[in-house]
């Protein structure tokens, strides 16, 4: 089984459940044609923790390929619109996530990028956000504060069953 990641962050404490990690890892790019995946993070912030609680998942409106993903806007709004609902709207947009075909995968300079231009363009409802990549053997997380770096994490991916 695969636990929650736990992370100390700059006063507080940022959770990704194991729900999360259990949904991106049947992503993880182990074949050599496997494309990279990717979406959006949902999450809950509470007084002291920041909980990352929903990711979305490829759709067939997505671009993907082995070395890029680009999601759709609008599944990913569909998405968000979704879990705020059920979640009698406390549960809001948190961040990205996308697989990356290496072992321990660090974001390009077009992820980055990327990422900024996406926080810029979104309407957002924490200002920390969170650049999540799934290697094959590790996970990538990047705390942003609005489009500044804040920390950058890395964690192992255990006992993967895939
Ligand atoms: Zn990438």
């Amino acid at each position: 089984m695969l636990q929650a990641i736990e992370l100390d962050y700059v006063g507080c404490k940022i959770v990704i459940t194991e729900e999360v990690l259990m949904k991106m890892i049947r992503y993880i790019q182990i074949g050599f044609k496997d494309p990279e995946s990717g979406g959006v993070l949902t999450g809950i912030i509470y007084d002291g923790e920041i909980r990352v609680t929903g990711c979305s998942v490829p759709t067939r409106y997505d671009k993907r390929n082995r070395y890029n993903f680009i999601r759709s806007a609008k599944s990913a709004q569909t998405f968000i619109n979704t879990r705020f609902a059920i979640s009698e709207g406390i549960e809001v947009y948190l961040g990205e996530w996308h697989t990356h075909p290496e072992d321990h995968p660090t974001p390009s300079g077009i992820d980055i990028a990327d990422f900024k231009k996406t926080i810029q363009v979104s309407r957002i409802n924490s200002e920390t956000t969170l650049m999540m990549i799934v290697g094959r053997k590790g996970f990538y997380i990047g705390v942003y504060k609005y489009t500044i770096l804040i920390q950058q994490y890395s964690r192992p991916i255990l006992n993967i069953t895939k």
